[in-house]
């Protein structure tokens, strides 16, 4: 993967981002993201934000390579310290960090009552927290999606201003999801499915039936079931 070939998770970001945006691609690595919708014509100003000084290193090296110094503006700053208002960014993509990390980045950027017209953002675990956030600040969910990238599955959020109120079931399974129900989706689940059933056969051979664990397991395998229509 690089900037000019995206791998199939990242791709599936980028597809998100409309034509123009002006773009703050916060933890942004390598920067192959806006990197690439820059090349591509697709976007004309992007800010790469990194917290850390080796990957903003990163960022520097593809500006160098592809010669993006006047529309790619590499930023130390922790999350959305990375932004100004000058920058006029509508667009936010947070890419390949846990949920809980991506909600933080979130919050402590959201202090000043700051709306972006546009949230693009991939948690690799923790997705409820991240819908949860959303829903209780002010941001409702416009599409998601499921993609499966090297046996892995990535899901991305994207969301706009405005208001929903969603179900435990929706913030767990997302609310898109359930009624689009991508193919990428059911696989993960039923993955998640098989995974908990065989947990829970070993539980019963050992006699565990009547364990708090064996519970908790039978309930995501009830939740999953009704989810997956099983
Ligand atoms: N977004 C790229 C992607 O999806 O391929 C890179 C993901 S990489 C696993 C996560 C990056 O987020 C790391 O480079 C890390 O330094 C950066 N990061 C973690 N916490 C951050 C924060 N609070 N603010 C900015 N960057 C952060």
């Amino acid at each position: 993967m690089d900037a000019l070939q995206l791998s199939r998770r990242l791709a599936t970001v980028a597809s998100y981002v409309r034509d123009g945006a002006r773009l703050a691609d916060i933890g942004s690595d390598h920067a192959y993201l806006p990197a690439n919708l820059l090349l591509n014509k697709h976007i004309s100003f992007a800010i790469a934000g990194e917290v850390a000084q080796g990957p903003l290193d990163n960022v520097q090296t593809e500006i160098n390579r592809h010669r993006l110094g006047d529309v790619l503006v590499p930023r130390l700053a922790n999350g959305l310290a990375a932004v100004t208002p000058e920058d006029l960014i509508d667009t936010v993509t947070i890419a390949g960090m846990g949920g809980r990390l991506i909600a933080q980045i979130l919050a402590d950027g959201h202090t000043d009552g700051q709306r972006y017209q546009r949230l693009i953002l991939q948690p690799n675990i923790d997705i409820d927290v991240v819908r949860t956030w959303l829903m209780d600040n002010d941001y409702q969910l416009e599409d998601e999606t499921v993609v499966e990238d090297d046996d892995h599955f990535y899901e991305v959020l994207i969301a706009v201003p405005g208001h929903a109120d969603y179900s435990e079931t929706e913030l767990k399974f997302g609310p898109f999801n359930l009624e689009k129900r991508p193919e990428a989706w059911q696989t993960k689940w039923q993955r998640e499915y098989d995974r908990v059933k065989t947990i829970m056969a070993k539980l019963e051979s050992a006699n565990k039936q009547d364990s708090d664990a064996y519970r908790e397991y039978q309930q995501q395998v009830t939740e999953i079931s009704e989810a997956l229509g099983l």
